[in-house]
């Protein structure tokens, strides 16, 4: 009878670790998609050198006059899709100084 006891306990035992650890991986799984939406957020708003994009909308690009849905209103008054966007400021990264 003693053993009975102690095998229900250890069988118990053993499904309250599994469900803890059902738990804590479910747990991690959220915490990992928190932090990859919040890094889709900050690539979506920030540039790689970490300077804010420009205000965007959808529109026609002013340099190859595709429609897009987010072409980005530059200071210049250009509306630049992200590809030729991308292009510029890799052209004015590699302009002399
Ligand atoms: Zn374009």
């Amino acid at each position: 009878m003693f053993t009975g006891i102690f095998i229900v306990a250890i069988i118990l035992l053993i499904v309250a670790l599994v469900c803890l650890a059902i738990a804590l991986f479910r747990l991690w799984l959220r915490d990992l998609q928190i932090q990859r939406d919040r890094d889709l957020e900050r690539r979506e708003k920030f540039r790689p050198d970490g300077k804010p994009y420009p205000p965007a909308d959808r529109g026609i690009c002013d340099c190859c006059s595709q429609l897009n849905e987010k072409v980005y209103y530059i200071q210049s008054g250009q509306r630049l899709c992200p590809d030729c966007y991308h292009n510029m400021l890799e052209d004015q990264k590699n302009l002399p100084r």
